[in-house]
């Protein structure tokens, strides 16, 4: 299938001003092409430019990963390599040697292809690891990705310098956007457009199209396309962070960390493959005759910029959407980059982050800021995540959080571990974002509505516990004489009839008194309702007072009190009423001067033979109590 050519492409071929090699290895080029070429003429078409071969020969021992033995001769080459990763590297070196310098100004060549190839060197690491493609097809991939640009500087070596000059200093949309105005193509559709012309598969003119701003990409996460395009972003991000000086470096390498942990390279990967491609790199660079850069140990631009991962500034795609409701999040993980990735993206989406290195540091954190989710990783120092997920298990009050671990591969007999040492659920790194963020969505479910819950259990126990407050208030209110605060009559005849019962069962006495306060009207009359008030509750707190403890005194009404004595025969209850009236007799009421004395008359009754009911045992008492008025007041009568 054929792409209708660009326009830029036709007037650059036209013009004859694309980037092309010259000489043998454009014949290399061309011959590769043919059906009919045969391994030997492409083998001795190379060796007729010295020079090429050498550094063919070189560059395909550089490049060959596990080399069984070294690559002696360029038919060594062809046989290891094959005829399209070969044509693919001869292609690579002549267009470094035949571009090195260029006719724009404003575009540092030497930069451009020291950044290209430790790039293509990083992609070709990067996809050994993961086993993604032809490694050595990926090193040209890389080289070649940005040759768009190469491409505009040197066809327009004016115009490109001015779009240089102005864009300087902005990011690559920027200059993307000023090459669009100004050459109506950008740099990502030339590159796509160039491989296109020299044949490359149709799927790394994608790539070289997306790789620089693969968030704008349409291809599908976790896809085969979609982790080589990444791993170009990391390769290019990885050749940034070596080439950028010193003061960025600290930034670019936590950028760096944060896009290769997406990915699945977490701290020691990138150590060991960051080094090797600095190694490779500086061999690649002296079989070029150009120049040398130090780079630090890749151990160390990492430990740098650990201090700066607040600086790294948070990517698009780290923003999923907004969570609408905000949760108190445990990342437990070793890896500093999977931490750093996991942690942006949470934060990103609004949710609080707090973080530990092991599961002992975790522990401290749950006891101390009780988080609503834990997300932990498998293989930990002191203490792992499965260990973790039993101990939170443990405590009862922890049976809520929810605990999503993190596991390197899906395989059955892990998953049940994780899930019976009491994991929720479980995400496989690297970790796909959108899987994530639905994973997070789920957790946040439960989490919600466990929380709706406690707080509706709170509710309820609450609620029910302020009911039995109110209920024993309302009883103790029916039950009680709001002025006297004594028991009230209804009170009296609960209590007569239970102690009634009681005697009657155990063959006990009980007596009763009623009594009556003496000539209350003209109390009244005198000094008005609220002075007899303050009488009535001076007489009430007496009789209180001067009651036995187990005796029940109760306002009967009015001005009238009963009193009942459980367990006591007539005399005991006499010697009591009389004590209750001497008491009361002896009060100071303020009155006393006007010549007014509060006195009270009392009959006292006992259950006895003939007794047979309560009525008839308060009747009793009130015949005494009116023999007491009639007998002149301030005196008790008992019934004999
Ligand atoms: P005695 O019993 O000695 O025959 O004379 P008394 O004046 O006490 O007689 P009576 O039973 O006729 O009067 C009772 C008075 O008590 C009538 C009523 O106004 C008054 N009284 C009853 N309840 C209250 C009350 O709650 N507050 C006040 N201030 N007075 C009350
Ligand atoms: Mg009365
Ligand atoms: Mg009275």
């Amino acid at each position: 299938m054929d792409v209708a050519e660009s326009p830029i492409l036709s007037r650059l071929k036209i013009g004859n001003r694309l980037p092309t090699p010259k000489g043998v290895a454009l014949e290399v080029i061309n011959l590769t092409q043919r059906e009919d070429a045969s391994n030997h003429d492409i083998v001795r078409m190379i060796s007729a430019d010295p020079a090429l071969s050498a550094r063919v020969i070189k560059a395909a021992n550089v490049l060959l990963t596990n080399p069984s033995r070294p690559i002696a001769t360029i038919a060594d080459a062809v046989t290891v390599l094959g005829v399209r990763a070969l044509r693919q590297l001869v292609l690579g070196i002549a267009l470094i040697v035949d571009y090195r310098h260029g006719p724009c100004k404003q575009f540092n060549y030497p930069h451009f292809w020291t950044h290209s190839l430790l790039a293509g060197i990083a992609a070709k690491h990067l996809a050994a690891r993961a086993r993604l493609a032809v490694a050595e097809e990926i090193f040209v991939l890389g080289l070649l990705g940005n040759i768009g640009q190469l491409a505009l500087a040197t066809a327009y070596p004016e115009e490109y310098g001015d779009v240089l000059e102005q864009a300087k200093g902005k990011a690559l949309d920027e200059l993307c956007r000023q090459e669009q105005d100004k050459f109506d193509c950008d740099q990502a559709e030339l590159s796509e457009a160039i491989l296109a012309d020299m044949h490359f598969p149709r799927i790394f003119q994608a790539l070289v199209h997306d790789f620089r701003q693969p968030e704008l990409s349409k291809m599908v996460e976790g896809t085969r396309e979609w982790r080589l395009l990444h791993l170009l972003h990391v390769a290019s991000l990885l050749a940034d962070a070596c080439l950028a000086s010193p003061s960025e470096r600290v930034k670019r390498v936590a950028k760096l960390r944060l896009h290769a942990a997406r990915v699945a390279i977490e701290t020691d990967h990138l150590i060991e493959i960051g080094d090797a491609c600095v190694r490779d790199w500086l061999e690649w660079l002296e079989l070029l005759n150009m120049k040398m850069v130090h780079i630090p140990q890749f151990a160390e631009l990492l430990n740098q910029s650990d201090a700066a991962d607040g600086a790294v500034e948070v990517p698009q795609w780290a923003h999923a959407a907004q969570a609408n409701y905000r949760m108190r999040v445990l990342l437990v993980e070793e890896d500093r980059a999977m931490l750093v990735l996991l942690e942006t993206m949470l934060k990103a989406s609004g949710h609080e982050v707090l973080v530990a290195r092991n599961g002992v540091e975790a522990m401290g954190l749950v006891e101390q800021h009780h988080p609503q989710l834990v997300i932990t990783g498998w293989t930990m120092p002191q203490m792992d995540g499965i260990t973790l997920c039993r101990k939170l298990r443990e405590n009862p009050e922890r049976r809520n959080v929810y605990v999503i671990i993190l596991t390197v591969q899906e395989s059955v007999d892990r998953l049940v571990e994780a899930f019976e040492a009491g994991a929720d659920d479980y995400l496989v790194k690297p970790v796909a974002q959108k899987v994530f963020f639905a994973r997070l969505r789920a957790a946040q479910r439960v989490v919600q509505l466990q929380e709706e819950l406690a707080f509706d259990r709170e509710q309820l126990l609450r609620f029910s516990k302020d009911l039995a407050t109110s209920n024993e208030r309302l009883q103790r209110l029916a039950l009680t004489d709001a002025l006297t605060e004594l028991p009230n009559r209804r009170f009296a005849m609960e209590r007569l009839e239970q102690e009634w019962a009681l005697s009657k069962r155990g063959d006990r006495t009980l007596s009763c008194m009623m009594v009556d306060i003496d000539h209350f009207k003209p109390i009244n009359d005198k000094f008005g309702h609220p002075a007899g008030d303050e009488a009535l509750k001076l007489v009430a707190s007496t009789l209180r007072q001067s009651a036995r403890t187990q005796d029940v005194v109760c306002r009967y009404g009015g001005e009238e009190f009963v009193v009942i004595c459980p367990d006591t025969g007539i005399d005991a209850a006499y010697q009591c009423a009389e004590r209750l009236r001497l008491n009361v007799a002896a009060l100071k009421f303020k009155n006393q001067e006007a010549g007014i004395r509060l006195t009270i008359s009392i009959g006292v009754a006992e259950k006895k033979e003939g007794v047979t009911s309560i009525e008839k045992l308060l009747n009793r008492a009130d015949e005494c109590l009116y023999a007491a008025k009639q007998g002149g007041r301030n005196r008790t009568v008992a019934e004999k």
